[in-house]
């Protein structure tokens, strides 16, 4: 059969281990779970709002007055 489930983190490229030893699969921790909820969410956010174009590089030091 299929050789057993040996993935990698989608978010820190980590090897993660199948459930139920790992529950956050396929993310190695809550923490990279969230980061990628958080991503796929902003990446939504983008295609409603349509204003920002290239947001990649991440220097906007908004909400500093
Ligand atoms: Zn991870």
């Amino acid at each position: 059969m299929a050789s057993p489930t040996k993935s990698k983190c989608p978010t820190c490229k980590t090897e993660v281990s199948a459930p139920p030893e790992n529950r956050f699969f396929p993310f190695c921790t809550q923490r990279c779970r969230t980061i990628d909820l958080g991503r796929w969410l902003n990446e939504e956010y983008r295609l409603v709002n349509d204003t920002a174009e290239d947001e990649e590089d991440g220097s906007a030091g908004q909400g500093d007055a």
